[in-house]
């Protein structure tokens, strides 16, 4: 197929993503007492609200700064605005944050918080702190449960229930801020102790990209959370045609669960794998604009014992990948109630990764975080369920 053949079907099969993902699409942003939040808004929506109360466009740059920067929710907190317009905000807006529903703390200091959004609907976000340093990798949930269900995944057993919104997945970050007190934003390279995103919580986030984008752009900004795109990681089961525009407009990191090498292995495990098989996966990967030796894609491979685990396997994994700027992180299985896999044993992994090595590839084992509490890769899972069971996902 030409490069246009495909570009025009990715088309079009974007817009058919984007569509039926915005049948889960969140909750409208308004309190039962009619005030908006202003948390999720991009800086456009923020000049239009405030245009509707009649005031100028630097209000909202005002706004932004206090929300992004300081971390403030009270706006009577907020210094530079004087009090009957502080008055005037609070009787129209509020500042949310998911209320905390549950927050765990692991033996190994991984975190993990069972977030409440309006609605009542919860999603989990877990921060792993590194083991040396005064930093550490916040995991983002982009949806209320998933549509694909890959055999190894908790997350997956829970049908999706909805997709979270702007607010909420940049909402999760602020809160967890607001938990290690990490206000205002720590400006260019001054270190932080959250310091980096992973969107590998629970959800397939190019499945809900619209919110996702949204929520990034904003975490983004330099005049706020001001997180370079360089410390932010997508992990996608795969969604071909979303790939492409995630590294366009977003130029974020990208992590991409392979897990198998084999089309009827990953068809099994992954079944995503049966919509976009392994050598589309691959080539969407050779074009990701954002790579590069700097920046390589990521390939998480779960590891099960006496399935995917061979020698033949890594082999064949080296092979696929070649020539593309990646690593490859080999994850352990991790458990969770009722699971049928096991962990591959120390050897196998010990083997596959030398093999790996030795072609060159960096091909680090994650260690588990926080298996204590099910907060490691793939544990996460939510009581909450969908109520409207007529809306069917895939
Ligand atoms: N839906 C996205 C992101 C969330 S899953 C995706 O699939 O990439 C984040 C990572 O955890 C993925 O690589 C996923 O395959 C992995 N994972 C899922 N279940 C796991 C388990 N039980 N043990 C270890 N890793 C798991
Ligand atoms: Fe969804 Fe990712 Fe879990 Fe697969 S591994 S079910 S895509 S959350």
């Amino acid at each position: 197929m030409t490069d246009s053949a495909i570009a025009d079907l990715n088309e079009a099969e974007r817009a058919r993503v984007l569509a039926k993902s915005a049948l889960f699409d969140p909750p409208d942003l308004v309190l039962a007492d009619g005030r908006r939040d202003l948390v999720g808004l991009d800086r456009d929506d923020l000049v239009t609200e405030l245009a509707a109360i009649g005031e100028k466009p630097f209000r909202a740059k005002q706004l932004w700064h206090w929300i992004y920067h300081q971390g403030v929710t009270d706006f009577s907190r907020m210094s530079t605005i004087a009090r009957p317009l502080q008055e005037k905000l609070a009787e129209r807006f509020v500042v949310g944050r998911p209320s905390v529903a549950a927050d765990q703390l692991s033996f190994d200091e991984t975190r993990k918080f069972l977030f409440r959004f309006r609605d009542g609907q919860e999603a989990e976000t877990v921060y792993i702190p590194d083991r040396h340093e005064d930093r550490g990798a916040v995991c983002i949930s982009s949806q209320v449960g998933c549509t694909l269900s890959c055999k190894f995944c908790h997350t997956g057993t829970q049908t999706l229930v909805r997709n979270l919104g702007a607010a909420e997945i940049v909402g999760q970050f602020m809160a967890a801020r607001d938990a290690y007190g990490e206000w205002p934003s720590p400006k260019g390279e001054t270190p932080r102790l959250l310091s980096t995103i992973v969107l590998m919580g629970m959800g397939e986030p190019l499945y809900n990209y619209t919110n996702v984008a949204k929520a990034m752009r904003i975490v983004m900004d330099g005049e706020g959370i001001g997180l370079s795109r360089r410390r932010i990681t997508l992990s996608t089961s795969g969604v071909v045609p979303m790939m492409d525009r995630c590294g366009a407009e977003l130029g974020v990191n990208l992590a991409v669960s392979l897990h198998a090498v084999r089309d009827d292995l990953r068809d099994e495990i992954v079944p995503l794998n049966r919509k976009y098989p392994i050598a589309e996966v691959i080539a969407a990967c050779r074009r990701y604009p954002a790579a590069s030796n700097a920046r390589r894609i990521t390939f998480e491979y779960i590891m099960l014992k006496g399935v995917n685990d061979s020698e033949a396997d890594a082999r064949e994994l080296v092979r696929l990948i070649s020539g593309i700027p990646a690593k490859v992180n080999l994850i352990p299985f991790n458990p969770w109630p009722g699971s049928t896999f096991e962990t591959s044993t120390r050897g196998a992994i010990d083997r596959f990764s030398r093999i790996v090595m030795d072609a060159g590839f960096s091909a680090p084992v994650r260690m588990p975080r926080g298996r204590d509490i099910l907060a490691a890769c793939g544990q996460l899972k939510t009581a909450s369920e969908r109520a409207r069971k007529s809306v069917s996902a895939g």
